[in-house]
């Protein structure tokens, strides 16, 4: 790769990364490495990305030999409270008679971080690794059968493979492939809460929209938000409303300053997963930018990190960026796709109370809902280990209805 402007020499490296969020970063990190030559182009940092901050035991486990236990401060997050709107008849959170739960989470389940301090770990790593971090925007790219070609705010740049880790907007995947339709997205929206914190995390399921509300707790504020599917007829200053109306309603977050924020997360219907753009014989598309993002919980980092780490494994043994579509399809695209067949049965109310209960009465149910907070519970088993819970077989036909 040859990088024209970006200072009075010229380089030669192996791979130009667009975005250094979770997926980039960690790219990067990986293929230096290997010893590959790798350009990460981002000019934002240091930044907030809009996020809970969720970063879960599975997510935490696969770049725990690259950042050290002080790399970001982090709440380890001692329990999960769910609620249900549809059933609420007082204005506390602690409801009774099941229209709340509370589930302990142990010390490997979830951690929450601000997103500035968690990517800087990730780029600080991969910096550490030999890879270049240039702070400049990708404004256009073309791909041919010898590379890509880059303009950046810096220069002109020609790479032997792009990778497009630029997020939900990925200039990248614009010039790939399609950018996500309306009803691939999700609308996320709602504030940060400076000054108060926790040691959990609140979830209350929402009937209409379908999605749910949430407080995370990072080390010195709360990251509070709402996520509904962007085509369900509900716009973002509504759903930020909603938001604003649940911390009132709730007192979460009294006194707190907030801070407003959106952003859209893939959030793709089962039938986008067969087709998925992930890579070609010059480029790959890793985290957010390929699709590549729970559309239940909204869980996308480690997916980027996942991503992220198949496409470096197959670079780093020669193979083309199309050597890791399979693995990626094996293994995330496949339940990815899971979740999208479940997704309408989990958000359904009925469900939700159900699930409430049983998560109130039912010790075995909370475990599993703790396995599925960390990430160590997945979508292929679930329905077997629920019906083994005989508590929640009701609620289990509700979901395969
Ligand atoms: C409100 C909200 C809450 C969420 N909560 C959680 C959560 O709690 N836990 C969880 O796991 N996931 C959560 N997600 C999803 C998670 O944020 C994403 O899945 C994750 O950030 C994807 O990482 P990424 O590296 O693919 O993309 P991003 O994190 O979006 O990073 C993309 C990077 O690319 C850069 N970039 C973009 N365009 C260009 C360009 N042209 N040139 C150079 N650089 C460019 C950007 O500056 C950015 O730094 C949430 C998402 C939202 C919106």
């Amino acid at each position: 790769m040859y990088h024209e402007g970006l200072g009075s020499r010229f380089m030669r490296e192996d791979v130009a990364i667009v975005g250094a969020g979770p997926a980039g970063a960690w790219a990067a990190c990986r293929l230096a490495r290997s010893g590959a030559r790798v350009a990460l182009f981002d000019p934002s940092h240091p930044r907030e990305k809009a996020c809970g901050g969720g970063v879960t035991g599975r997510a935490l486990a696969l770049v725990g030999d690259a950042l050290a236990p002080d790399a970001f401060p982090r709440t380890i997050v001692r329990a999960a409270r769910f609620t249900s709107v549809e059933r609420r008849h007082t204005s506390t959170m602690a409801d009774a008679d099941g229209e709340s739960a509370t589930v302990a989470l142990d010390d490997d389940a979830l951690v929450v971080a601000s997103r500035a301090a968690f990517d800087a770990a990730l780029v600080d790593a991969a910096v550490r690794a030999g890879a270049r971090l240039i702070r400049a925007r990708v404004t256009d790219l073309t791909i041919d059968a010898q590379g890509a070609t880059l303009l950046t705010t810096a220069g002109r740049v020609t790479a032997a493979i792009v990778v497009g880790a630029d997020g939900a907007n990925s200039l990248v995947r614009r010039r790939v492939a399609l950018p996500f339709r309306r009803d691939e997205l999700s609308i996320a929206t709602g504030f940060y809460a400076h000054g108060a914190t926790s040691r959990e995390i609140v979830v209350e399921l929402t009937g209409d929209p379908p999605g749910y509300i949430w407080s995370f707790p990072r080390p010195d504020h709360l990251a509070i938000g709402i996520c509904a599917q962007a085509d369900a007829g509900v716009g973002a200053a509504a759903l930020r409303a909603r938001t604003r109306a649940w911390i009132d309603r709730t007192g979460i977050a009294r006194s707190a300053r907030l801070a407003p924020y959106s952003w859209p997360i893939p959030s793709l219907p089962a039938s986008a997963y067969d087709a998925l753009p992930l890579a070609g014989e010059r480029w790959a598309l890793v985290g957010d930018a390929a699709g590549l993002v729970d559309p239940i919980t909204r869980e996308g980092i480690f997916f980027a990190l996942r991503s992220a780490d198949a496409l470096a494994a197959t670079l780093a043994n020669g193979g083309r960026p199309t050597a890791c579509i399979e693995p990626i399809r094996d293994e995330l695209t496949s339940e990815l796709a899971r979740a999208a067949r479940l997704k309408a049965g989990f958000l359904r109310p009925a469900f939700v109370r159900l699930l409430l209960r049983a998560l109130d009465q039912s010790a075995a149910v909370r475990s599993v809902m703790t396995d599925l907070i960390a990430g160590r519970q997945n979508y292929a088993t679930l329905k077997w280990r629920l019906i083994k819970t005989l508590e929640v077989r009701l609620a289990w036909r509700a979901l395969g209805a």
